[in-house]
Formats: C-alpha cells, structure tokens, sequence
C-alpha cells in the first residue's frame, strides 16, 4: 500500500511520500528508547502543562485539521472538526486525572508481614501504536494521551493513507511541549511492523484495526512476550423492542449506521427489530437512510461522504451485490452512484439468512442489515451470533429487558437507548474477536503500565 493523501472524493492522488528506511526505523527506536530513560523521570505536573498545551492547538487550529482530515479520508468536515475537538477533551482527561488513576494502590501491611506494602504503577518504555485511518487522530490520541502522562513514549505506525494526519499529531504534541522523540511518527508500511515489535527495546504494543492486522500482532507481541491492547472489528447490534421510543430509535439508528461513512468499529451494523414494530422499523429507518445527502464532504449540507479507499468501497458494494445474489431483499441504496471519488449510498437489507455472509461479516460502510424477531430471546440469540463483541445497543422502555440486555449481550459495551459513543470517561473496548484490553477511562492509562508490588519489611 502506498503511504500518500488520496482524495476519496476525487479519487486524485494529493501528495505521496517515502517510506522511512531501515536505518530511519533503527535511528527513531534509538531515540525514543534514550528519551525513555529521562522522560519516565517527569512529573505528572510536568507532562500535563504539556498535554494542556497541546489541547490548546489541537483546539485553536481545529478549522485547518479538519480540512486535513477530511481530505485524507473523507469524513464531512463537521465530523472532522468534533474529532479534532476531541482529541483536546482526551489530552486534558488525561493531564488532569492520570495522577490520581496512577497512585500507590496501598494493602494491608500486617496481612502480608510487612512495615508497608503496595502496588506502584510505573510506566513500560516504547510503546508501538498500529492505527486505522477512520479516525485518525482520535484513534491515535486515545492511545497517546494516556500512554505518555503515565511516562511512556510512544511510536505511532499509521495507516498508510492518512500520513499528514499521522506527521500533524507528532508536530503537534511537539510544539505543545512534549520533549523530542517522546512521541514519533514514523512513515512505514505494516511490513515494517515485525520488525519494531521485535525489537528489545519495544516494550509493548496496541492495534487498533482489522482481524488479520490484529492476528499478526498477537502472534508477533507473544512470540516476543510482550504485552499487547487490540481493539479490532465489530458488527454491533441495535436491538429496537416495542416499548422503545420508535421515533427517537430511528433517528438514532440511522446517525448510528452512517457515522463515519459507515467506517466506525462501534457504527450500529445489524439492526434487530420485534416483530410488533418491525415493519413500521423498516419503512421509517429507510425514509431515513433515503433522505441522507451523499456528496461533497467540505460541503455543509452533506451527510455522508465517500468512503476512505477505493478498496473498501469495492468491499462493500461486493457484500451488497452477493447478500442479494443470495436472495437478500436491498430495501433502499444498494447501487455505486456514477461520479468520481469512492461514494457508496445509504443502503438497507432484510431478510438475510443464516447461510449468507452478510450475516455475519462486518460491512465497514453505510450499508445495514435488519432482522425481524419474535421476543428477547431471538433478539439476545442475534445478536450474540457473531464472531465479534465490540458494542450494542437496546432500545426498550422495560426495566427487566433492560436488565436482560445489559447482562445477556456478549460485548464489552452495552448502551441502553442510544448509540455507542466513546467517552475518556469510559471503557472501551472487546469481547471474542473484536479483541482484548481497554483503552480510555482508568483502565485504559494502566494497560500500559507494570504493576508493580512493593513489600517493606
Ligand atoms: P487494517 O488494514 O488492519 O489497518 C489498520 C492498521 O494496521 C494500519 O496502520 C495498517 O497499516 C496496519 N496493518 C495492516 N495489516 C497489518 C499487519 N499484517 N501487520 C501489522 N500491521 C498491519 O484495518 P482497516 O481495514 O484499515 O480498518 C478497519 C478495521 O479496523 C475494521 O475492522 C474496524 O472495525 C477496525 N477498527 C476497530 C476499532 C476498535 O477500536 N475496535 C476502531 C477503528 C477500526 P497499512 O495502512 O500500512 O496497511
């Protein structure tokens, strides 16, 4: 895969740009390593004045980065500027509660023979971060963030069609204070990836991406014994029951397919609706889905822009084209419009059967699956057959199926009338294949931290 800016609503080839040698790779792990030795010794006082900084740019010029954004992948430029804006929210999440989360976790020293004992968190060293390009700064930051107040230093591999995003967020923390080579960004292909990982003096690492990316690392980082954070795909439920605000599901399940250009791990993929209220479902979320503006991303009107690859649109319209090849009913969408750029429509299916695919691969596009039940238990049965447990979502007004969603659905996030969102404040992420460990919240700063425990005689 090239390393360059591809307009996806063009289709034109921006600017392109070199892989950085093997000697670039060995020099940068050189320096973040030797960075480590000085960095880890800051205070968290020191590295939030930095992270506060670098939220204060990240905010200040949010306008340019979210042209940026949407240039390298083609999200509309309100979405692009939220990301950017949040990016900020999680430097400043970080900078003003890492201390705290990283405090002595004391025990009772008389319990264990001892004058004190406890557990201190102390940062690992380089950590590699293997990031996607559907949200490129924000996958990045919720790593960066965290990892570096805890005293990490950090090597981001980017997706290879969002370098400009990946050099921005390197310059940024820069010019926001973090010393040199805290943070690089380092311009290479996933072929370059082994040979970091492996490298002793790489720590640890967390990808964030597709299965077989996820797979390679895995295996890489336990040949190595080498800690690892993999937050990988999803095809999320959204389970609507009939005491569910009908109006309020609806709305939120079209925003829920189609953020993102339907390009999000945690979008709503399988819509699952009672049979008391699947038909009125159907025939409203298709008036959604129809009444969405696909264009222009930079245009204020649009809703949904192209897709990011060229490649991941053929993906898409190939799901669609072989579901209904197998008898599956393309309610609305379903057809490339002819324009330049990688533009896919709003699309629904139904009636989609066991034996198809599209039943249980992730479709990374505005493209949506509903299936008709008949009680809670189809709807938990559905919703738990897949091979993924990213996140899902229940719509019901019924404190006991509320109850029955949140402790049935086999996800490592349940959100019960809504859609999922993730927030600093919260865990996130995956159950079964959609991988392991947490990033955001508490958890997510302590993945990549050793535990240590401390016992004084
Ligand atoms: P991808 O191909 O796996 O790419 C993600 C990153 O992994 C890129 O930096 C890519 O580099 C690199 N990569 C690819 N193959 C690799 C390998 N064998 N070894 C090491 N690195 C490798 O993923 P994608 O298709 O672009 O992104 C979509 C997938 O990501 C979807 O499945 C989506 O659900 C998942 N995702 C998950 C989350 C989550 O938090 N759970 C969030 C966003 C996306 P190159 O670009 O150079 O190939």
């Amino acid at each position: 895969m090239p390393i360059a800016t591809i307009n996806p609503a063009t289709g034109e080839t921006v600017q392109t740009f070199t892989a950085a040698s093997d000697e670039e790779v060995e020099a940068a792990i050189a320096r973040a390593y030797a960075r480590f030795t000085s960095y880890r010794h800051t205070s968290f006082a020191q590295r939030a004045q930095w992270a506060n900084a670098t939220a204060d740019l990240l905010e200040a010029e949010a306008d340019q980065t979210a042209a940026l954004i949407t240039l390298e992948m083609g999200k509309t430029l309100a979405s692009a500027k939220a990301e950017a804006l949040k990016c900020a929210k999680g430097f400043r999440y970080y900078a003003e509660n890492a201390e705290a989360m990283l405090a002595d976790e004391p025990a009772d020293p008389g319990k264990v023979g001892a004058s004190e004992a406890y557990g201190r968190y102390q940062p690992l060293g380089v950590v590699l971060a293997v990031m996607p390009w559907n949200f490129p700064l924000w996958q990045a930051v919720r790593f960066a963030a965290p990892a570096l107040m805890a005293g990490n230093v950090g090597i981001l591999k980017h997706a290879s069609n969002v370098p400009q995003c990946a050099l921005y967020l390197a310059d940024v923390m820069a010019r926001g204070g973090f010393p040199d080579d805290c943070f690089q960004t380092l311009l290479v292909g996933s072929s370059a990836v082994e040979r970091i990982l492996r490298d002793p003096r790489v720590a640890a690492a967390t990808l964030t991406g597709s299965e077989p990316a996820g797979q390679s690392v895995g295996a890489i980082a336990g040949d190595e014994i080498k800690p690892t954070v993999l937050e990988l795909g999803g095809s999320d439920p959204f389970i609507v029951m009939p005491s569910a605000d009908l109006d309020a599901a609806v709305t939120t399940a079209v925003t829920a397919r189609v953020q993102n250009c339907g390009q999000s791990c945690i979008a709503a993929k399988r819509f699952i609706a009672h049979t008391d209220i699947y038909d009125q479902f159907v025939d409203t979320f298709v008036a959604g889905m129809q009444a969405l503006r696909v264009g222009d991303p930079t245009d204020p009107d649009t809703d949904v822009g192209p897709l990011a690859t060229e490649s991941g649109r053929d993906e898409v319209e190939k799901q669609v084209e072989d579901a209904a090849a197998a008898g599956a009913v393309i309610r609305c969408g379903g057809q490339r419009p002819d324009r330049p750029g990688w533009f896919y429509p709003p699309t629904v299916i139904t009636d989609i059967s066991k034996d198809m695919a599209l039943y249980t691969d992730e479709v990374f596009g505005p493209v949506a699956s509903v299936y008709r039940v008949r009680d809670i238990d189809e709807a938990i049965e559905i919703a738990n057959a897949t091979t993924f447990g990213l996140s899902s979502n229940a719509w019901t007004r019924d404190a006991t199926e509320q109850r029955r969603f949140i402790d049935g659905i086999e996800a490592g996030q349940v959100f019960i009338n809504g859609m999922t969102v993730s927030y600093p404040e919260l865990p996130f992420g995956g159950v079964k294949r959609s991988g392991y460990g947490r990033e955001l919240s508490a958890q997510g700063i302590r993945e990549f931290c050793n535990l240590k425990t401390v016992w004084v005689a």
